[in-house]
């Protein structure tokens, strides 16, 4: 197969920073989204690309070896320099080889297909809200307004390994393969997504498009896309594989296919914890407000958050203002001194509020 390929990525219309990155070098291409504060989800996801980039130059191990090998080179980073402690990324990658597409990926970047009118996702998203939808606990649709939709389960740099997902797709003439970030699909539905790639033959227009739609919707993060396209080229279909490689590619897409039970089972959802941690919430304990840190969310029953603080206030008084009607289940923080400013406002709500009843009373 021949390969014609477009790019685009964007920082979007709210961050200040572009922390995707993208990887042009044929026949590799792929998407990295980075988190972390300080600059760190940039010096994650160019590190990550990089590394790969590399590896696949000097054509060592498979895919998923260099996937792996960039998760330990941003580790190690992260653990050296406290500038970027706690970044990580994302990194969904496909590599043409004949008429195959190989993919490895880690973390809510996406792959999808677009073949003769059917447009679907090739990879799994590594989310809390999709171990949810999974274990039936929320359905797609609720997954996609979910306050923790952001969370992810698993990315490069948190730990010192990291299970890579991979998918070998057998390619056909016409075949349009994306890679994207989350900022294109969180805001663009997938049916206005596979208008754009079946309306704009040209991979590169096809691009733009993409992330000019995202902007328009409200572009809140970063958007990055390629577009790949399989025209038949009349060579070999697929290249003799070289001896040893089947063995461990039907390992590890073995490993991928019986990833999620696995993970739940093992309780690797750990594995994700440097993110859990992240998150803080102001929610109640023994019937006081609480500062909780990690997700509201128990998926299988497993606990992913724990008391910081519990503070004088009761559960119950806060309750009974409308702002704050919410609390049982969790009120969101963006960090923890946030979490100390809700648990401020609603001190001074209800002293206001007190204040107020004391006043209708007289
Ligand atoms: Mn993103």
């Amino acid at each position: 197969m021949k390969i014609e390929a477009g790019v685009a990525t964007d920082i979007g219309r709210v961050r200040e920073g572009n922390e995707d990155s993208y990887l042009v070098e044929p026949p590799l291409y792929a998407v990295a989204d980075g988190m972390g504060g300080h600059r760190g989800g940039e010096v994650a996801s160019q590190l990550a690309l990089e590394t790969v980039e590399e590896l696949a130059r000097s054509g060592t191990g498979s895919l998923a070896d260099q996937v792996r090998e960039a998760n330990r080179a941003v580790f190690e980073r992260a653990q050296g320099d406290p500038a970027v402690s706690g970044m990580g990324t994302t990194l969904t990658a496909a590599r043409f080889e004949g008429a195959a597409a190989h993919l490895a990926h880690v973390g809510d970047s996406r792959a999808y297909l677009l073949r003769a009118g059917s447009f679907r996702q090739l990879t799994e998203d590594h989310t809390l809200v999709n171990r949810m939808v999974q274990a039936g606990e929320i359905t797609r649709e609720e997954a996609e307004v979910h306050p923790h939709r952001n969370v992810v389960t698993r990315a490069l740099g948190t730990e010192a390994d990291v299970q890579v997902d991979v998918e070998d797709v057998s390619l056909m003439d016409g075949d349009r393969v994306l890679l994207c970030s989350d900022g294109l699909f969180a805001m663009v539905t997938e049916e206005q997504i596979q208008a754009i790639l079946e309306t704009d033959p040209d991979p590169q227009k096809a691009s733009d498009r993409l992330v000019k739609a995202a902007n328009r919707a409200g572009g809140i993060d970063n958007i990055t896309v390629v577009v790949m396209d399989a025209h038949d080229d009349g060579e070999e279909p697929t290249p003799p594989r070289r001896a040893g490689e089947p063995g461990s590619r039907v390992l590890a897409r073995w490993l991928g296919g019986v990833a999620v039970a696995l993970v739940v089972l093992t309780g690797a959802v750990f594995a994700g914890r440097g993110w859990v941690d992240d998150q803080w919430y102001v929610g109640a304990a023994n019937g006081h407000v609480a500062i909780y840190q990690g997700v509201p969310a128990q998926p299988l029953g497993i606990h992913l958050s724990h008391v910081a603080l519990q503070t004088d206030l009761l559960a119950s008084e806060v309750e009974k203002l409308e702002l704050y009607r919410n609390l049982e289940t969790g009120i969101n923080a963006d960090d923890r001194a946030a979490a100390d400013d809700i648990v401020a406002a609603m001190r001074r709500d209800l002293k206001a509020s007190r204040h107020h009843r004391g006043a209708n009373a007289a």
